[in-house]
């Protein structure tokens, strides 16, 4: 049983894939926010005993269609389905995974050497907006042909001589003898609103938000915890950013530091390896949970 208040409060209702790529990353996100799911995943419906919030598994294609018309106040979806949809939904915030592009591919024995290639081809996609403002931007016409799924196959069918689809690694591209020439859109997965929040919704949108930031702050940061000479502290101390600036005790061993810092993923391996440089030792590396600056 849900507690009392829940029960009664306003719920702000969030739509996510209900299976396929951004299903996994959505729901961790949702749990690492605290927000626990009660429902199985086969339900079009979970509910949350401990925020006031409800989730509706949806296929991402319906996602802004849903979002626009309030019928979920947030949604969780992909930027290039939410320009192809081209729904009144406002983006609130990049949320770092279902990383992609939209490419430009053509056979890999092509000679492609520009956008002048794709004049009065025919493009097989399943994202015809997108294409035909690609098309339109460099002033090449071209035919499109949409087609919903196994985009890749289309050149080797007769179906179409070019592709326009999602691309992480590019394998799915190698194996089908296509090679990539351009991309249209770089993607990652968004959290959207309503364009019109009630004052209520708005607010939990606010309390989730600050979660949210606080999780992705963590997921790019490392804390770090090492023994330090201390002849050679301020040198090391020099290398690490910390929160405010790194933290220093005496170690009980005289003539050694303890040093805890916060150091950002992208900048971890260069910074480590000037520490061990620098002659520091012990270098712990802990994930960090939350992160609140
Ligand atoms: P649904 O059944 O919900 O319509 P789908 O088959 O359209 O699912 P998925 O393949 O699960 O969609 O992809 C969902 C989203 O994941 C894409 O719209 C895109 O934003 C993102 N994504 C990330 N990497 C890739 C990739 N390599 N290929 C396809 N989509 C990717
Ligand atoms: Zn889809």
């Amino acid at each position: 049983m849900s507690p009392y208040y829940l029960s009664t409060m306003e719920k702000l209702k969030i739509a996510i894939q209900k299976s396929g790529r951004l299903y996994d990353d959505s729901v961790k996100l949702l749990k690492d926010c605290g927000i626990d799911l009660k429902n199985g995943v086969n339900k079009l419906k979970a509910e949350c005993d401990n925020f006031p919030m409800e989730i509706y598994f949806l296929r991402d294609d319906d996602i802004p269609q849903y979002v626009e018309d309030a019928v979920a106040d947030i949604g969780i979806v992909g930027e290039n389905v939410l320009y192809e949809k081209n729904k009144k939904a406002v983006i609130v915030e990049q949320l770092g995974f279902g990383k992609c592009r939209l490419s430009v591919a053509v056979g890999r024995n092509e000679s492609y050497e520009g956008v002048e290639y794709l004049r009065g081809k025919r493009i097989a996609t399943s994202y015809p907006v997108l294409v035909q403002q690609y098309l339109d931007k460099h002033g090449v016409p071209a035919e499109i042909q949409e087609i919903s799924g196994s985009v890749e196959i289309a050149p080797g069918i007769g179906l179409a001589d070019v592709i326009v689809d999602l691309v992480s690694s590019g394998s799915t591209l190698f194996m089908n003898g296509l090679k990539e020439v351009e991309t249209v859109l770089r993607s990652q997965a968004v959290l959207v609103r309503n364009e019109q929040l009630g004052a209520e919704q708005q607010r939990l949108l606010e309390k989730f938000l600050f979660r949210i930031r606080a999780v992705k702050k963590a997921r790019n940061n490392k804390y770090v915890l090492l023994n330090a000479p201390n002849d050679k502290l301020s040198e090391i101390v020099g290398m690490l950013p910390g929160m405010k600036s790194p933290t220093v005790l005496p170690l009980a061993e005289a003539g050694w530091s303890s040093v805890h810092s916060v150091i950002s993923e992208n900048d971890f391996w260069d910074i480590i390896e000037k520490l061990k440089g620098a002659g520091a030792q012990g270098i712990l590396v802990v994930p960090i949970e939350k992160m609140i600056i």
